[in-house]
Parts: structure tokens; sequence; C-alpha cells
């Protein structure tokens, strides 16, 4: 695998903007789902940083770039908590502002003993980010060598953010997760969209199960404006169609014991290759070395690789 681009004194200083949400993963082990009106003893209770938005500029930094987050947390101990963990894989959080009437956002995670996860998700403060914090980012923005987004904070935000990246020239790497409709101004400003195989199901209106339906949906996709779709497929690896090529790249074969953030690791690995100037082929094996070792571990962001691992 190649690193070029990474000495030189460049391309090297710029760093991935990230926007998107920051949670706190609230995790309940229990034997299985209990019923309405009933009370269960759970097996073992942990609180683990999480989000879309905080995942994908941890799994930046560890895999070797510069992030800058824009986010909010509410001004309680989870933002604290927050704040100091992603300060800890040395992201820079000046522009992670914290929001005095809100919340911290959470997600409660139940997992049952046949590892079927119930996910409820409270945005609170990631409800709360706005244009004019991205706008208070400007020069960060300016600096940097690609701009990443997800879905979990709100739209008028996301394109915001969008058009200040192409004004800048960055590169724009949208997860669109949680899935919604995107309006049609936003597609052709997309340089990279990354769904999994629900997402672009979803998006395309087709049924995604393997790689000949994803190569179908992406193709679709890309008719919309997008330069590259690269559709995630869990163990079966990711499709990639671009201007010019269409792939299917296996994913490794490994033991996996949880794939919780398996796609925010991929993203990290792709994010981080295109900075090193890799190409996309290139960027996308790296995402998926780092996502197969994220998958063999338990929990979102304790299971996130560091580069020296891979
Ligand atoms: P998401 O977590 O967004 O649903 P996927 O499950 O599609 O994303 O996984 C993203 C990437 O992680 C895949 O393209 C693949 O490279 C890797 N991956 C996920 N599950 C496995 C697995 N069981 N074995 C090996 N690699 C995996």
């Amino acid at each position: 695998m190649t690193t070029r681009g990474a000495a030189s004194p460049g391309p090297s200083a710029k760093s991935i903007v990230v926007v998107g949400s920051l949670n706190m993963d609230l995790v309940l082990r229990v034997s299985r789902a209990p019923a309405a009106g009933e009370t269960l003893m759970g097996r073992q209770f942990s609180v683990v940083p999480g989000g879309k938005g905080a995942n994908q500029a941890v799994a930046c930094a560890r895999l070797g770039a510069p992030v800058t987050l824009i986010g909010s947390l509410g001004a309680d101990a989870f933002g604290a908590q927050l704040r100091q963990a992603m300060a800890g894989d040395g992201i820079d959080t000046t522009h992670v502002v914290t929001d005095d009437r809100s919340a911290t956002g959470v997600a409660m995670i139940q997992v049952d003993d046949d590892g079927q996860n119930r996910i409820v998700v409270v945005s609170g403060a990631n409800a709360t980010l706005e244009p004019i914090h991205v706008d208070a980012a400007s020069a960060a923005i300016d600096r940097a060598a690609l701009m990443i987004l997800q879905l979990e904070v709100p739209l008028a935000t996301v394109e915001h953010a969008v058009d200040r990246a192409v004004r800048a020239g960055l590169p724009v790497l949208l997860n669109p997760a949680p899935v919604l409709a995107l309006p049609d101004r936003l597609w052709p400003k997309i340089d990279y969209l990354i769904p999994n195989e629900s997402e672009a199901s979803a998006l395309a209106g087709i049924p995604v199960t393997d790689p000949s339906s994803a190569m179908e949906a992406a193709w679709i996709l890309r008719s919309r404006g997008v330069r590259h779709v690269l559709v995630t497929l869990g163990r079966q690896g990711v499709v990639i169609v671009g201007p010019d090529d269409a792939r299917h790249l296996a994913a490794r074969s490994v033991q996996a014991v949880d794939t919780t953030a398996a796609g925010d690791t991929f993203i990290g690995g792709v994010a981080v290759g295109l900075r090193e100037g890799m190409t996309l082929w290139e960027a996308a094996d790296l995402g998926q070395r780092a996502a197969a070792l994220c998958v063999t571990r338990h929990g979102a962001q304790p299971a996130i690789p560091f580069r020296a691992e891979l």
C-alpha cells in the first residue's frame, strides 16, 4: 500500500473536516427485550462515546490524519466527557460548540443474547448545530483537504456546510445515514457518496443485497450527479462506481464479533487514503483493512483501529 503524498509538507498539513453528531452511547446488555410494562434485570451497562460524526472523526485521527470536528454538545457531564474523548484522540474540538439549552445527544442501545440491537437516539444538542457554527470554522475549512458529513445533524446545516466546502474547493464525502430524501440540488455537489446496503436501497429505490444489485443502485445514484458511489456490503465488501470504472472489492475474511462502527471505520480509511493522495481503490482498500480489524472487536469507538495496527 502506498502512502505517497503523506510526507510532502503541503498535503500533510491539511486536515479532514468532519461535520456531524456526537452522542453518548448507553449500552445495556440484556438476555432479551423487555415487554411493555415489564421490568427486566440487565446483565451489564457501559457508557461509550459515539455518534457517527464523532466515530468517523476518531477513525480519521487513528488512521493518521489531522481532524477538525464541527458539532454540538450539551452543557452536561456527557458533553464534557465526549469533548475530552475527542481531544484524547488528538481531534481539534475548537469548533465543537456547547449549547446551554440542550442535553448532549444520547443513544440508548439494548443488545440481547442473540446479538440483536434495539436503539433509541435522542439528538439533543446535535439538532441545534446551525449554519453559523459552520461559518465560525471557515478558516479551518479553507485549510482542509476534504469534508465528511452524515445526516445526524439538521439537513439545512449539512447543505450549508457542503456549499462552504464546494466554495473552498474541497471534495465532499457524504455518508447518507440515517437515510432521508436528499434535495436534487445536493447530489451534484457530492464527490463520494458512501451508503451501506439498506441506505443504498432506500435512496435508489431497488433492493440491494449483493454486489450486482449494489452496482445497479450505484449507477442509479450516480445518474443524479454524484461523482463516485461506494456501497458497503458488510462481509461482502464494497462496490465502487466512478466516472471511468466500476468494481467490486471483496472484504477481508475475518471472524467478526461485533460490526458496530464498521461503516464509520471504512469511511475514515477512505478519507485518510484520499487525503494522502491514494487512488480511490487504494483508499477503499485501506478502509476495508481498518474495518475488518474493527469487526473483530467489541464496541464502537473502542474497536476503531490505529494505523500502526493494520
Ligand atoms: P455499516 O456499519 O455502515 O452497516 P457495513 O456493515 O457495510 O457498514 O461495513 C462496512 C465495511 O466494513 C464493509 O464494506 C467491509 O469492508 C467491512 N466489514 C463489515 N462487516 C464485515 C465482516 N463481517 N467481515 C469483514 N469485513 C467486514
